[in-house]
């Protein structure tokens, strides 16, 4: 006779799933239809009919330790098929919206971000360091309303402007107050990545029968490359695994033009940050300028400026990006699929980012202070949000998921495609 297995239940776990969005699981009796469905499950060990019955039995360490819950791009084929409506794909994604929260440190900003109570805190950090940033700044124009300066005559108050044009320097010097704060704010955010990425491949419980027979398993940098350009930048997991329906098509699209967005903001982002800083070294060390580091790195830019214009771009890409993620989450509710607070959270603060830019550069081009101004400062309590929080937040999956699934390549869960494969992805 074998020994008995003894189960330690872990009940907690089971409600806290139940509430950020794996709420069906009880439903499931294990009849596997879930795993012979979903296109990109591996033959060995496949998922998701075993995590549906280890939450149902609260093993909360198997389900956190488990590297499949990362290898699902939440299609939504088998909770489609499922015959009790168990919803499987939206368990996996609870338990990563779970691991998105703990795996970064400190792990109370993570709670923070699962309950709309503590969003009033989340904003309140951001606005009054800026808010204190202005005031100072409009102390030194004269004045500590932020809005107004001391005019040439001495005694009038007059609204901020440079040559009569409102210039967002002018209240948030780069130099002294948006450089030094948002370099820290990347810093902070590399670091916390760089530790949460750490935290989360040694928590994986990796069984020996993965490592592929007869051939070496890739190493890290290989299996990056692939995951990088043959999943990450093509999504093609996801033309496997879905892009049938409207949704699915949304949630494609949505996704990839919002990752492009933000690979092209970023560039932007860098070519502003190295041209402006290489300049000014390189006026401090031989008093000489180079034209083509101010041509890139004196803001306002010009409107035909190439970097304007790939800003301009990733804006555009952003809003329609996001504009279709949020009809897909609405459609989604209205079909009681149901999405979460953290999920909307995201959705609404990406807007946030991406409307107060848009207009703060219309307003600035309008020449209207009064509105440019605050507008400016939304944007900025925005931004420092996005990328201060983004290792906690559902975002920082470009990361932790990029992680595990070039981890899964190297060690054999998920194989290396074959020469053929990668054409037909490419
Ligand atoms: S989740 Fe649904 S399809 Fe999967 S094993 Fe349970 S009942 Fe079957
Ligand atoms: S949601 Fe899609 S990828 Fe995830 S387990 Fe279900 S079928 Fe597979």
């Amino acid at each position: 006779m074998s020994n008995p297995v003894r189960i330690q239940p872990d009940l907690q776990f089971v409600k806290d799933l139940q509430e950020v969005g794996g709420d069906t699981l009880k439903r499931c009796y294990q009849c596997a239809t879930c795993s012979v469905a979903c296109p990109i499950s591996p033959a060995e060990n496949p998922y998701p009919r075993k995590e549906m019955i280890w939450a149902q039995w609260g093993l909360k360490d198997k389900l956190v330790n488990d590297i499949d819950i990362w290898l699902c791009h939440n299609c939504g084929t088998c909770s489609d098929l499922c015959p009790r409506g168990a919803k499987p794909g939206d368990l996996l994604a609870a338990l990563r919206n779970m691991a998105y929260r703990k795996v970064a440190e400190p792990a109370v900003v993570g709670e923070w971000m699962s309950s709309a109570k503590y969003l009033p805190l989340l904003i309140a950090i951001p606005a009054v360091i800026w808010l204190i940033i202005w005031i100072i700044r409009a102390g030194f124009l004269g004045t500590y309303f932020p809005l107004f300066a001391l005019g040439a005559d001495g005694h009038s108050w007059e609204v901020v402007k440079e040559g009569g044009k409102v210039v967002f320097g002018g209240l948030f010097p780069g130099d002294f107050t948006i450089d030094p704060i948002f370099t820290a704010t990347f810093l902070f955010m590399v670091y916390t990545f760089y530790k949460g990425v750490k935290r989360l491949i040694a928590s994986f419980d990796v069984p020996k029968t993965f490592a592929i027979a007869g051939a070496p398993n890739p190493s890290i940098l290989v299996a990056l490359k692939e995951t990088v350009l043959c999943e990450i930048a093509s999504h093609s997991k996801w033309k496997q695994c879905g892009e049938e329906t409207e949704g699915d098509q949304q949630k494609f699209t949505g996704h990839l033009t919002l990752m492009y967005s933000f690979v092209a903001l970023m560039i932007v982002t860098g070519v502003i940050a190295g041209a402006h800083w290489g300049g000014n070294i390189l006026r401090w060390l031989t008093g000489a300028s180079l034209g083509i580091l101010d041509f890139f790195g004196h803001t306002p830019l010009n409107l035909w400026n190439p970097i304007k214009l790939l800003a301009i771009v990733g804006a555009v890409l952003f809003v329609y990006g996001i504009a279709k993620l949020t009809t897909r989450r609405l459609n989604q509710n209205a079909k009681k699929h149901g999405s979460s607070w953290y999920d909307w959270y995201l959705v609404g603060l990406i807007w946030t980012v991406g409307l107060s830019g848009i207009f703060s550069m219309l307003l600035r081009l309008a020449n209207v202070p009064l509105l440019a101004y605050p507008m400016y400062y939304v944007h900025l309590v925005s931004v420092w949000m996005l990328f201060a929080y983004l290792p906690w937040s559902k975002l920082g999956h470009l990361v932790y998921r990029t992680a595990a699934l070039t981890y899964a390549r190297h060690i054999g869960r998920i194989p290396m495609q074959t020469k053929e494969e990668k054409t037909f992805v490419l």
